[in-house]
């Protein structure tokens, strides 16, 4: 920020008595000196003198580092009032009331370190997967591998990479690579699911990011990093935790090479670069407990070689690409059987290579670092249905457990699930589209039922839902 801007924010003049001025100033919300943040996110402020604002936060954590004798000054070069002496002005400090000490928690609890025994196999990583991704079979397989890789990885003494130690290597200088995951599906074919399921049971931190919201550093948005300080919070602050952890970076698609550009492109290719050197494997500094970087931030240093990324994506016309390249290697004549092959084939976006997915925008060196390729299919009708009543949390199964504690029996027909299935594909946002349909059926359920002891059971029913009736509702007894 340059000196101009930052004295629009906040004043520094320290002649608090004209009154123009404090008209002026009233009309604006304090902003706290230390993390910028104004008054209405941060909570009431602690004025000081000279027009200083201080939030209650950073209030507590100059007390903490003074008192553990920690602060470090000469990190504060732009901040006028921070090495003042009141006395010297005459200016006794007001009566502030200190918020009680809140301690830094460093974790929240302590967790077992991981071990390798903790990784289950492939076979039992993908049978645990069935239990809640429906479909999806070869994904969840290559994941099952690639995750485990992943992590016999993370726990072998590798060489190092400058190739120090290679020949004396444990093994024989064999540097296994990292495995970083490209996970290309239609919007709602569970991509994010399948992530969070993996890390939930394999007790992983994980940290899910959304590469439009990242940009270059120094221009607004979050800068790269800030997906490792997530991971860090999602560690509970415990840096070894995190540097086991699984980083998922959604729409990656988004930061696709444009085609012109005349501008420069902070936020499409240059992010694709920028993350080159996390996902291979660097060593950051980030925030502790904030996503900012500030003087009064403890730092971090987070190594990302052994953590493990997902860049995940719709990829909306790569079909295309594929099918465009799949016809051109055919001889002329059969095109036309061809494409109406290709435009049936469920599973087309299984075939995409290295070479469609850098006509579609993507940077070969980005594409290097994601050496694992997994495709989602988009979810049929017959799949949605399963969605619906198979997982061990289907949606069904929680409405169900609900009114079981009414002690009401809910029951769904499967023609009244095939409605919902076929009206989710008509909305075109896979499984997401599921949750919000039933919802908006099971509401006048869930209000009307608990009102009549009676009621021992319910049936949604196809009519109801297309509104020619109502749910089948028998008493008890
Ligand atoms: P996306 O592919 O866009 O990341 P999500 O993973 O967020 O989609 O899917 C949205 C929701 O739909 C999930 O929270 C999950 O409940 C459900 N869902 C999607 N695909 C599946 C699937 N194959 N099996 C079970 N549930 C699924």
């Amino acid at each position: 920020m340059d000196e101009k801007e930052y004295n629009q924010d906040v004043d520094t003049s320290g002649h608090g008595e004209d009154k123009d001025k404090k008209k002026e100033e009233d009309r604006y919300e304090k902003v706290c000196y230390m993390c910028r943040r104004p008054e209405s996110k941060a909570g009431p402020m602690i004025s000081m003198p000279g027009g200083m604002n201080l939030c209650h936060d950073c209030m507590q954590k100059a007390f903490d580092s003074v008192t553990k004798g920690g602060m470090d000054f000469s990190k504060l070069p732009n901040m006028p009032y921070m090495n003042m002496n009141l006395n010297d002005l005459n200016m006794t400090p007001p009566a502030v009331e200190i918020p009680k000490k809140q301690k830094i928690k460093k974790k929240a609890k302590e967790q077992p370190v991981l071990t390798m025994k903790d990784i289950p196999a492939p076979h039992v990583i993908k049978a645990k997967l069935d239990e809640y991704v429906i479909g999806q079979e070869k994904a969840k397989k290559v994941m099952a591998v690639a995750v485990y890789n992943h992590y016999k990885r993370a726990f072998l003494d590798q060489p190092s990479k400058d190739g120090a130690g290679e020949d004396g290597g444990t093994d024989a200088g064999i540097i296994i690579e990292k495995s970083n995951i490209l996970m290309i599906g239609p919007t709602g074919s569970g991509k994010t699911y399948l992530v969070k399921t993996l890390a939930r049971l394999l007790d992983v931190p994980l940290a899910i990011a959304d590469a439009t919201s990242l940009t270059e550093a120094g221009y607004i948005g979050d800068d790269i990093e800030s997906v490792v300080s997530k991971l860090l919070a999602a560690a509970d602050n415990d840096v070894e935790r995190a540097q086991k952890g699984i980083i998922f970076i959604d729409e990656i698609d988004k930061v696709a090479k444009k085609k012109q550009t005349n501008t420069r492109d902070v936020s499409g290719e240059s992010v694709q670069q920028e993350l080159l050197k996390l996902l291979e494997g660097s060593t950051v500094e980030v925030p502790v407990g904030s996503n900012q970087k500030n003087a009064m931030t403890p730092m971090a240093t987070v190594n990302t070689d052994n953590i493990l990324f997902i860049c995940g994506g719709a990829f909306p016309d790569l079909e295309e690409i594929i099918k465009e390249r799949l016809m051109k290697k055919t001889t002329m004549g059969f095109g036309s059987i061809l494409k109406d092959t290709y435009d049936k084939d469920p599973d087309i976006l299984g075939q995409v290579t290295n070479e469609d997915l850098r006509t579609f925008g993507m940077i070969p060196e980005f594409l290097g670092r994601l050496p694992v390729t997994v495709t989602l299919q988009g979810l049929t009708e017959d799949m949605m249905v399963r969605i619906l009543k198979e997982p061990k949390n289907a949606i069904t199964k929680q409405y169900e457990r609900l009114l079981e504690m009414d002690e009401v029996r809910l029951i769904f027909e499967d023609e009244a699930l095939r409605w919902i299935a076929g009206e989710a594909i008509k909305r075109g946002t896979g499984a997401r589209a599921l949750r919000a349909i039933l919802e908006e059926f099971m509401l006048d359920i869930m209000y009307e039922i608990p009102k009549d002891p009676n009621i021992g059971s319910v049936v949604v029913t196809r009519p109801y839902l297309e509104k020619n009736g109502g749910p089948l509702i028998q008493m008890r007894g």
